[in-house]
């Protein structure tokens, strides 16, 4: 990470010159969301000050600039998943709303009574939730890949529970509650092997690391933009062409349908019969915009980055008495999950924003594999390109501090 200027790309961001509590700001809650780069905010300006218009509908120069740069938005997440096609590239409100088109234009009209659909003991609760619910009203088998208690994913266990009623597997890249990085190509082979699709949520994965849609297989991935230094509100569903051509719209109205009678009704094919009524014009260009940012750095170098700001923060929190590390994965993303003994997790994390670092306190919407771990909350920071060894360094002497005045 030596040639990496993490001190200028800082720089990009307003939001990191903000003090809090007299303190410069250290943003630690990247598993939440991410702050944004000025060019990506600059970018959504642009758009309500020379662009706004909606899309697709008129003949006129606004919604001609509006729509031009929207759909080179969907090219740019094409390029960055390394999708075959734009038509695979669906623009949707987030992760949560991804996994739910899922369950519901696939699931709920593709699955029978007696089909086992299987998740991991890692996800989500966006990626558990959806297929509980689905399971429950259709009468699916609802399975939970074990973890071992480094927090990793048991293969040997997953490859038994994969038989020919396994209709879909649908687990995540990147634990947000472990940072744990999962075997995801290994998993999908396994899974495309007796014949079911995979949802792959990408919502912790593509902040980090190159996540090649085509080389990975997915049938399914999304992800939100907010954690991807773009805009809240707007995220993505990749999905095979052929696939997404087979299943049923999500919601219905203007902007999906091919035409129109009240005896019958024809829909347009993906993308646009997945994206009924107006979109999220200006945040998909503003995520467009982030991922011009991203690639400019380049997200090997990002990911690399982050390894060694990870290794040198766990290192240093490790040496700290009472310090628990939850989630010890070998291949881990740079989220760092710990209890501190003689602390709640709540008063760990007031001490550190009277420092001015922001970190979450929680069970961080993934209880399932807390609790595996054996606790119901934790403290988490989680790192960014732009987090410096100095921020790390003010952390852990704000914890030292906590734990020597006590
Ligand atoms: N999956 C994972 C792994 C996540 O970390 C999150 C967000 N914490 C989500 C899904 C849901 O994302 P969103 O709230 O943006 O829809």
């Amino acid at each position: 990470g030596s040639n990496f200027d993490a001190y200028l790309i800082k720089k990009d961001f307003p939001i990191l010159n903000e003090t809090v509590n007299g303190k410069p700001l250290i943003w630690f809650d990247n598993a939440a969301t991410t702050q944004k780069p000025k060019a990506v905010i600059d970018r959504i300006a642009y758009f309500y000050e020379h662009e706004n218009s909606n899309i697709h509908r008129a003949a006129h120069e606004l919604a001609a600039r509006a729509s031009d740069a929207y759909e080179a938005a969907r090219e740019k997440v094409r390029v960055f998943l390394n999708a075959g096609s734009v038509n695979e590239i669906v623009f949707v409100r987030g992760a949560t709303e991804g996994v739910n088109l899922v369950a519901e234009s696939w699931g709920n009209h593709k699955l029978v009574a007696g089909d086992e659909i299987i998740v991991s003991h890692l996800e989500h609760h966006a990626n558990i939730v959806p297929w509980k619910r689905l399971a429950d009203k259709k009468g699916l088998k609802l399975s939970v890949i074990p973890v071992d208690d480094d927090g990793q994913i048991l293969l040997d266990e997953y490859a038994k529970m994969l038989n020919s009623k396994t209709k879909l597997v649908a687990f995540t890249q990147v634990s947000n509650a472990l940072g744990t990085i999962t075997p995801a190509k290994q998993m999908v082979d396994m899974a495309h092997a007796v014949g079911a699709k995979v949802l792959l949520d990408g919502a912790q994965s593509v902040s980090h690391m190159k996540v090649d849609v085509r080389y990975l297989n997915a049938d399914w991935l999304v992800f939100s933009g907010h954690k991807l230094f773009g805009p809240t509100g707007i995220g993505v569903v990749y999905g095979k062409e052929d696939l997404l051509n087979e299943m049923e719209p999500y919601q219905s109205g203007g902007n999906m349908i091919q035409d129109v009678t009240f005896e019958e009704i024809k829909y347009h094919k993906a993308p646009n019969r997945f994206e009924a009524g107006t979109g999220n014009i200006a945040d998909a260009i503003g995520l467009g915009a982030a991922i011009d940012y991203i690639s400019k750095i380049g997200i090997e170098a990002i990911g690399q980055y982050e390894h060694y700001l990870l290794e040198y923060a766990t290192h240093l929190l490790k040496q700290i008495p009472g310090v628990r590390l939850i989630g010890t994965a070998a291949e881990k993303a740079s989220v760092l999950s710990f209890t501190l003994d003689g602390f709640t997790n709540d008063e760990v994390g007031k001490a550190l924003n009277r420092e001015g670092i922001a970190v979450r306190t929680g069970h961080h919407c993934a209880q399932p594999i807390l609790r595996r771990m054996g606790v119901e909350t934790t403290v988490r920071p989680s790192l960014a390109f732009y987090n410096t060894c100095q921020d790390v360094d003010v952390f852990i002497e704000t914890l030292w501090r906590l734990k020597t005045n006590k």
